[in-house]
């Protein structure tokens, strides 16, 4: 099995439960407060190391009491964080407020994740290229990002989130790119291929069309997920869109779902599965994330029984 490095951010999530989100000049009561390792590099690299792959990370932490919570799931999970540097200044947090309908409220302030750059990218050239998978996401500087598609020398998993205005060359490095409708969309105009009919989300035809317009624009594999109607392939020099069922489960909390899928997609790339393969996988793998609360508390480990069937 391959190693896979994930160059991505690594957060405290401090979480708190409200009846309502506040409006702007308002307070509200919250009901409790949750203090959790999170990061979308973070949540993905435990996620592909809880099923057993060799994993490393590239990041930072700050030195503040943050810190050891933000790398407690990396810990626990098997991580190597020998590349995490820590330092100076606060660690990444994302401020998150969950209403009683279940819809979050996220502000991210990256701290120490603004410091991973593109210098820091080169110290750990080596390793990138040795990567079988490296895994980007978008919550580092852009330039850090580019520099770390550039260094590999395997396959590069890119997923746009947020949908940031990569340079578009990079975004045609990913084999493949993941990105959710929003971000899909993003993808497109980053690629100054917008979609001529502005489709609408939620209609999974339109979100075919758009797979299918980011591969023209030369992306080489797109991955689009769709929340519970699981996920969309499409692949250079083949011809349509697979739309991939993910199986039904009753959600509880779909934070970090995606990252779940970004993780189980990588470990079993790592592995060596076809890209559809690897999805039917990913899928059960998001969708057992979504039955329970949090983001890596609810990832499974190797011995869990997945929704779904092969
Ligand atoms: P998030 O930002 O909430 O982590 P996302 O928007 O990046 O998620 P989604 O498309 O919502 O990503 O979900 C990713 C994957 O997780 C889906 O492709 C699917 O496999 C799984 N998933 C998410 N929600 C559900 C659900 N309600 N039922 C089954 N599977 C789900």
């Amino acid at each position: 099995m391959a190693r896979i490095v994930v160059v991505g951010s690594v957060n405290a999530d401090l979480v708190a439960r409200v009846a309502r989100h506040p409006r702007p000049g308002e307070t509200v009561l919250g009901v409790d407060l949750a203090v959790l390792p999170g990061g979308k590099g973070a949540n993905q690299a435990v996620a592909a190391a809880r099923l057993g792959s060799d994993v490393a990370l590239v990041g930072a932490v700050g030195d503040d009491a943050f810190a050891p919570v933000a790398l407690s799931g990396l810990a626990a999970a098997g991580v190597d964080t020998t590349a995490v540097a820590r330092v100076p200044g606060p660690t990444g947090i994302a401020l998150v407020t969950v209403s009683d309908d279940g819809e979050n409220a996220i502000v991210v302030v990256p701290g120490a994740n603004g410091s991973v750059s593109p210098t820091t990218v080169g110290e750990h050239g080596p390793a990138l290229a040795a990567a079988g998978v490296v895994v980007l996401q978008c919550e580092l500087p852009r330039a850090t990002v580019e520099a770390a598609a550039r260094a590999a020398r395997g396959r590069v998993l890119l997923n746009l989130a947020p949908a940031v205005a990569l340079d578009p060359d990079v975004v045609r490095l990913a084999d493949p790119l993941v990105v959710n409708e929003h971000e899909a969309r993003g993808a497109l105009e980053v690629l100054g291929a917008e979609h001529p009919s502005r489709p609408a989300t939620g209609r999974t035809a339109d979100d075919a069309a758009v797979a299918s317009a980011l591969v023209a624009a030369g992306v080489r594999s797109v991955v689009l997920t769709l929340g519970a109607r699981g996920a969309l392939v499409a692949l250079q020099g083949r011809d349509g869109v697979e739309h991939v069922q993910a199986p039904r489960v009753t959600a509880v909390d779909t934070t970090g779902a995606g990252d779940a899928f970004v993780g189980a997609l990588t470990h079993r790339l790592a592995a060596g599965d076809r890209l559809l393969d690897a999805v039917r996988f990913a899928n059960r793998v998001g969708a057992f994330a979504a039955t329970s609360v949090g983001a890596q508390p609810s990832y499974p480990s190797a011995g869990d029984t997945l929704p779904g069937t092969d």
